[in-house]
């Protein structure tokens, strides 16, 4: 599942490829991908507008289109988006016809993936709003920031971090990469952190996304590059799909249990599980 350094990889590729051209129209041949809206709405809304800016938010893609229109793409479960796909894509949901003859297509087997419309920055802003916490890769992510988050909350860490409305972008994969890092359980409490753990977390958060995207990201299933090639960063994975091997940092075996409804993925020597509450 695409995350923070898989949607902005294909961002940085895109960008110089989509910025500065109008976008001609928007083909969107599965409707399902921008309900409740229906597709003519947004179609109507967003074409013949020039692309000022292809940016992100968390996990949202955004187009931002003359006249303060935006177009906010979610790659969720299998979402990507090609570009000039040859020959075309299979499983393509949405195709944005740009004015230089390229184009870009919204490949999505499983069609999680959405796409939705907000008009003027207002409107944009409370969207993001609504759905989005703390931009990871932005000084905002700070030690303090995430224990003022975390108070109170009795919930675990893993499902702390996979909140969008704490942090915004980081999944599966680097939420167990971020963990092992900061030599934290996953079934932690994330109320019951240190300040130093909420310390070393942040850090580690960003350690791990940046990891991520130095590598384009990771490809376990149906991410590809915006020209179709594969990320790296499934090959450097510290802990996560790792079970049984040993942890690069101490060499006892990976495990895999369940944390926040996902497989998860720690060393429990250098992340120690909390003690059982016993009554
Ligand atoms: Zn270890």
């Amino acid at each position: 599942m695409p995350e923070l350094p898989e949607v902005e990889t294909l961002r940085r590729q895109l960008a110089p490829l989509m910025a500065g051209r109008t976008l001609d129209a928007l083909e969107i041949s599965d409707p399902r991908w921008c309900a409740p809206l229906a597709p003519e709405a947004i179609q109507d809304a967003v074409a013949h507008r020039r692309i000022e800016r292809l940016g992100r938010r968390g996990k949202y893609l955004i187009a931002e289109l003359e006249d303060e229109v935006f177009l906010l793409m979610h790659l969720r479960m299998t979402g990507t988006l090609l570009y000039d796909p040859q020959p075309p894509a299979r499983y393509q949901r949405v195709r944005l016809v740009l004015d230089d003859g390229h184009d870009v297509a919204f490949r999505d087997p499983r069609r999680f993936g959405t796409g939705e419309l907000a008009v003027g920055i207002e409107a944009r802003d409370a969207f993001l709003a609504a759905r989005l916490g703390i931009e990871p890769l932005s000084d905002e992510l700070t030690g303090a920031a995430l224990a003022r988050r975390a108070k109170g909350r009795r919930a675990p860490v893993k499902a702390f971090l996979l909140d969008q409305r704490h942090i915004a972008g980081v999944g599966n994969i680097y939420a167990d990469e971020a963990l092992f890092r900061a030599g934290i359980h996953p079934l932690r409490r994330a109320g019951a952190l240190t300040r130093a753990q909420h310390e070393a977390l942040a850090a580690a958060v960003q350690a791990a996304l940046r990891a991520g995207l130095d590598a384009g990201g990771a490809t376990i299933d149906d991410f590809r590059h915006a020209d179709g090639q594969s990320g790296a960063f499934q090959d450097e994975f510290l802990v996560h799909r790792r079970r049984g091997e040993p942890c690069p940092q101490c060499g006892t075996a990976i495990v895999k249990f369940v944390a926040a409804g996902r497989g998860t993925y720690a060393c429990e020597a250098c992340q120690p599980r909390p003690r059982r509450r016993l009554g």
